[in-house]
């Protein structure tokens, strides 16, 4: 695999805000927030985006998205609601081809986005 920002923070080679870690997944706030609140949940090991999810992920993508919802709360978001989101590929606006959620809240978010 080419070199992945993710994998490195994953691997603890790069420094990243920590939010939530356990043994398949990691959370950290993201270096260029689009909102107060701006997380990045992935799991540890690679994969591209869920365009690339195999069958044998499926319980890694349910854990995943209960993660994300996890986190949000104990940020206290759930009271006025959260966005979940990941992108895929060029169209989708994918900057980092590992799998990430977005955890974006704290603000009125619009939509559609852009
Ligand atoms: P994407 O555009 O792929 O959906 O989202 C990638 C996200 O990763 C962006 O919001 C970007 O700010 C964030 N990001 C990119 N590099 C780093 C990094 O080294 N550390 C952290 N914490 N976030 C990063
Ligand atoms: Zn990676």
């Amino acid at each position: 695999m080419a070199f992945c920002i993710f994998c490195k923070i994953a691997a603890k080679e790069i420094p990243a805000d920590i939010v939530y870690e356990d043994d398949e997944i990691i959370a950290f706030n993201d270096l260029n927030p689009q909102a107060p609140t701006h997380i990045l949940v992935i799991p540890k090991n690679h994969i591209e985006s869920v365009d690339h999810a195999e069958g044998n992920d499926k319980l890694l993508l349910g854990k995943l998205l209960m993660s994300a919802a996890t986190i949000a709360k104990s940020v206290g978001l759930s009271e006025k609601g959260y966005r979940v989101v990941t992108n895929v590929g060029d169209d989708g606006g994918q900057s980092v081809n590992h799998l990430h959620l977005h955890v974006l809240g704290g603000r009125h978010l619009t939509w559609p986005p852009g």
